[in-house]
């Protein structure tokens, strides 16, 4: 049973076939419209987020599908107590395919364990959003026509932002990709994500606090919302977000084919301006949105004609469980208290131990 979990479970060339029957659909959608036809999504939105919601119903309802679910916590078993495994074994008899948003992370991966059908992680708590990072590659591979041998400058909170967490994973897999990495100091890509998918691989990159200066290098521009509850007071946000806001101004410096993405919604790293820009291409990231979800629907529902082979990666690290206690409290296993506490090993040398569910690094 395959799932999608993060980005990472997709093969490039699993990636590049999915774009290629996403770009299919948008050319005959009419091709389309009846190969769901009896099959059935699940959308479990444990926390709500329309805009993810919409673009998942969307999809399953453009193949001729149907839709079934909740929307908040409040409206379904969660707020009685019920745990994600359980709900999930009863949803999979009902369901072909379940999308699911839990504001926990690690939950999705607790559904994929206990689901009997595919389960795709809409969006767990800081975690991942790998549609978002397929909607992402779908718009660079439109936009630039290609994976590698591009410069991507990063922009905002690259501390918490999963989705450019999600994107640098992805990126790095092409040849001749480098990036720039552009925060405040407070906001910086955290040590590990850095090295994990940049410095390990030997991929070039350079770290900057002024978008202004660094503009001019780059073929894509990735923006990011930079959130107020992050800073300790007033004055230091107000300083420090704006060498982080793009403004008409500062595109007079960028390459005439740079590219300016942003996950959405926005709320004012964007100058309005900046809209009518040919190289603005946010509000076409979101229409990318749909195809390529609906593409990854009909892949695990195994619905793709010769799709990709797939080999899984061998992953021989054992798990240890009853071990370690996942201290993030964000982790699922913070609120499922029966879930078995489980760790992979991550860093031998320094013997730190990885959740297997929400991914925390701790050592003894
Ligand atoms: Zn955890």
């Amino acid at each position: 049973m395959r799932h999608l979990i993060n980005i990472l479970d997709l093969s490039v060339d699993e990636i590049d076939k999915l774009i290629d029957v996403a770009d299919d659909i948008m050319a005959n959608p009419d091709k389309y419209n009846e190969v769901c036809r009896h099959k059935i999504l699940a959308t479990l939105f444990y926390e709500p987020s329309t805009r993810t919601r919409l673009s998942f119903e969307s999809a399953m309802m453009s193949l001729g599908g149907n839709v079934l679910g909740f929307s908040e916590a409040t409206s379904s078993s969660a707020s009685k107590g019920e745990t994600v495994a359980d709900t999930i074994e009863m949803v999979s008899g009902y369901a072909d395919i379940i999308a699911m948003r839990h504001p926990k992370e690690g939950a999705p991966i607790v559904a994929a364990m206990h689901s009997t059908v595919s389960v795709i992680n809409a969006g767990d708590g800081g975690h991942y959003h790998p549609t978002q990072t397929l909607t992402d590659l779908m718009t660079i591979r439109h936009e630039k026509g290609r994976f590698d041998n591009l410069t991507i400058g990063l922009c905002g909170d690259l501390k918490f932002g999963r989705t450019v967490h999600s994107l640098i994973g992805a990126m790095a897999r092409y040849e001749g990709v480098r990036f720039v990495l552009i925060s405040p100091e407070a906001l910086r890509l955290p040590g590990f994500v850095k090295h994990e998918y940049i410095t390990s691989k030997g991929i070039s990159y350079e770290e900057s606090e002024s978008l202004e200066e660094v503009i001019g290098k780059l073929d894509i521009l990735y923006m990011t919302r930079i959130q107020r509850e992050r800073f300790v007071s007033e004055d230091e946000y107000l300083a420090l977000k704006d060498s982080c806001i793009l403004t008409a101004e500062k595109m007079k410096s960028a390459k005439p084919d740079m590219i300016v993405m942003h996950p959405l919604p926005r709320v004012n790293e964007i100058e309005v301006a900046v809209d009518s820009d040919q190289r603005a291409c946010y509000f076409k990231q979101a229409h990318y949105g749909r195809y390529v979800r609906m593409a990854l629907i009909m892949k695990l529902l195994g619905l793709i004609e010769n799709d990709v082979p797939y080999t899984p990666a061998e992953d021989k690290k054992p798990i240890v469980y009853g071990v370690y206690t996942c201290r993030n409290p964000r982790c699922i296993t913070s609120i499922e208290h029966e879930l078995p506490q489980a760790f992979k090993l991550a860093d031998k040398e320094n013997s730190i131990y990885r959740c297997v569910y929400c991914e925390t690094r701790q050592n003894r």
